[in-house]
C-alpha cells in the first residue's frame, strides 16, 4: 500500500508522517472496534504505538500568573531559606527545577480581543496553549463564534495516549478546563464539570483539583451526580491526600476541597490537619498512573494555579507558591532524566515544558529604594488573608506585636503600625502590607499584566529546540504535537 510513510523518503516533513501515522492508527482502532476485539480503551492502547516504538510523554507545567520575576523570587527565597548567613553569595548554589531545562525561551501572551486589549486571561491563554489558536478572554477552547477548537489533550487521547489534568485551583477553573472542555465563558463551571465526566471520547484518565460542589447532585442545578457517574465509568474517586496516595493505578478523579481552591502552599504547610495533597505529590501520582495506562505514553498538564491568586492579592505568599510549583517542575525533570517510575512498558522520551499563561500582579523585586530583605518573606508562616483573620480577635497593641512577630518574624513593629492593625486587621493585606514594605517587595497592579513569559523545556534533542526561542503562545502546541506524532 503506497503512502508517504512507506516510500522511505527522508525529506518528508515530520508533520506529514505524523498525520499519516495517526490516520493509520485511528483506522486500525476502528477496525478493532468493528470486529468486537476492542475490549477496553486500555487494552486497545497496549497493542499500538504511535511514537515509533518508544513511549513518548509530554508533561506541561503552568505556574498560572508566573513570570521571570517569580522565578527569580523563588531562587532568592530558596537561597535565603537554605542559609540566611550565606545569603546572597549562595544564590547561584540554588538549583531550581527550571534550571534543569535544556532550552529557555519566551512567549507572547496577548489574546484575540475584540477591542485589541493586550492583557489576557487564563481562558484565552489556556486556549492558546492547548489549541494553538487565539481567542477572546474568558473563552474556554472555543472560537469567537463559540465553535469548539480541538485541544492537544484531545488529539493525544484519540491517538491512544493516557492523559491527565492536575491543579491546585478548582478542577473546573480556566486552565485545566481549556485542555478538555469547550464553553463560551469560563464561568460555566457546572457545564465544564459535566463535560469532564460525560464527554467520554475525551477520556482524561487523571483529574485532580479542588471543588466537589460542581460535581455533586446536592449542589448542582441539574442535580446530576457526576461523582457517581465517574465511578460508574471506572474512575476511583478520592477526597484526601491519604486516599490519593493509596489509590491504585486506575483512572482517578480527585476533588480535595468542598468548594473553592486549595489553600495556599504556605497555609497548607501551616495546617497540621490539612487533607489537601501538595502539587509535587499530585504530580508524582499522576505520572505513576499515566505511565501504567498506555504503552504509547501520556500527556499531562500540571497547574500551580494559586500563584495567580496570590498575585491578585499582592500577597508575599506568592513566593512559596511559586517554589511549590517549581518543586513539581523538578519532579517532571527528574522523571525525564531517569528510568521512569517502573510502571511504564519500555524506554520513554519525555518532553517537559513549563510556561506561565500570563503574569499577575506586576511583581517587582524592589519598592522605592535599594532595600530588599528576604527574612520576612521566608519567615512568614501564613498568607496575609489568614493572618488578617488571626488578628481579628486580638485586643491590645502588645498582642498584635507578639502575634506579628510569631507569624512573620518582624520584631520591630511600631506602636503606630500595631494600632493600625488593631483598628483594621485587613491592613495586613495588600500592596502596602507590613511584610511587603519590610521586604521591599513591590506590586504594580492587582490584575494580570501584558509582559512576555518565560518557557523552560527539557527533552529529546529533536524537539527541545522548538522551545528555545521567542514565539507566540499559540506556537507551543506545535512542539507537543510533533513530539507525540499527533499531526
Ligand atoms: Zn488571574
Amino acid at each position: 500500500m503506497p503512502s508517504t510513510t512507506d516510500t522511505g523518503r527522508n525529506d518528508e516533513p515530520t508533520t506529514e508522517r505524523a498525520s499519516t501515522a495517526r490516520r493509520t492508527f485511528m483506522a486500525g482502532l476502528g477496525a478493532l472496534a468493528g470486529s468486537g476485539a476492542l475490549g477496553t480503551t486500555a487494552s486497545a492502547r497496549d497493542g499500538h504505538g504511535v511514537g515509533g516504538g518508544r513511549t513518548r510523554n509530554v508533561i506541561l507545567l503552568v505556574p498560572d500568573g508566573g513570570s521571570r520575576v517569580h522565578d527569580t523570587a523563588a531562587r532568592y527565597y530558596s537561597a535565603y531559606q537554605d542559609d540566611p548567613a550565606a545569603f546572597p553569595a549562595n544564590i547561584d548554589d540554588v538549583e531550581l527545577g527550571i534550571d534543569r531545562a535544556d532550552a529557555v525561551g519566551s512567549v507572547s501572551t496577548y489574546p484575540d480581543d475584540p477591542d485589541g486589549q493586550l492583557i489576557t486571561d487564563s481562558g484565552a491563554a489556556g486556549t492558546a496553549i492547548a489549541t494553538g489558536q487565539k481567542t477572546y478572554p474568558t473563552a474556554i477552547s472555543v472560537d469567537h463564534a463559540g465553535n469548539p477548537i480541538e485541544t492537544v489533550l484531545e488529539r493525544a487521547a484519540a491517538a491512544g495516549y493516557a492523559t491527565g489534568l492536575v491543579t491546585t485551583t478548582q478542577l473546573t477553573h480556566a486552565t485545566p478546563a481549556a485542555f478538555a472542555t469547550h464553553v463560551r465563558s469560563r464561568g460555566q463551571q457546572e457545564e465544564i464539570a459535566r463535560q469532564y465526566v460525560r464527554e467520554q471520547d475525551v477520556d482524561v484518565d487523571v483529574l485532580l483539583g479542588g471543588d466537589r460542589s460542581h460535581f455533586r447532585a446536592d449542589s448542582r442545578k441539574d442535580h446530576a451526580d457526576l461523582i457517581g457517574e465517574a465511578e460508574a465509568n471506572g474512575y476511583q474517586y478520592v477526597e484526601t491526600a491519604d486516599e490519593l496516595a493509596a489509590a491504585e493505578n486506575e483512572k482517578i478523579l480527585g476533588l480535595f476541597t468542598e468548594t473553592g481552591h486549595f489553600d495556599y502552599s504556605l497555609d497548607r504547610t501551616d495546617d497540621p490537619d490539612t487533607t489537601q495533597p501538595t502539587l509535587p505529590e499530585m504530580t508524582v501520582k499522576a505520572i505513576e498512573v499515566l505511565e501504567s495506562r498506555s504503552r504509547n505514553g501520556f500527556f499531562l498538564m500540571v497547574e500551580g494555579g494559586r500563584v495567580d491568586h496570590a498575585g491578585h492579592a499582592n500577597d508575599p505568599a506568592v513566593v512559596p507558591e511559586q517554589v511549590e510549583h517549581d518543586a513539581a517542575v523538578n519532579v517532571a525533570m527528574e522523571y525525564a532524566d531517569g528510568p521512569g517510575f517502573g510502571r511504564g512498558r519500555g524506554p520513554a522520551d519525555t518532553l517537559v515544558v513549563t510556561v506561565a499563561d500570563h503574569e499577575t500582579g506586576g511583581l517587582v523585586l524592589a519598592r522605592d529604594s535599594y532595600h530588599m530583605d528576604w527574612e520576612p518573606i521566608v519567615d512568614q508562616e501564613v498568607s496575609q488573608g489568614v493572618l488578617a483573620a488571626e488578628l481579628e480577635p486580638l485586643s491590645s497593641v502588645e498582642e498584635v506585636k507578639t502575634h506579628i512577630e510569631a507569624r512573620t518574624g518582624i520584631d520591630d513593629l511600631s506602636t503606630d503600625e500595631a494600632n493600625e492593625l488593631l483598628d483594621d486587621p485587613s491592613a495586613i493585606t495588600g500592596r502596602d502590607s507590613v511584610v511587603n514594605r519590610r521586604a521591599g517587595l513591590g506590586w504594580r497592579t492587582d490584575t494580570h499584566s501584558a509582559t512576555d513569559v518565560p518557557v523552560y523545556a527539557k527533552g529529546p534533542d529533536a524537539i527541545v529546540g522548538h522551545f528555545g526561542k521567542h514565539q507566540d503562545n499559540t506556537d507551543l502546541v506545535d512542539g507537543f504535537d510533533a513530539h507525540l506524532n499527533l499531526r
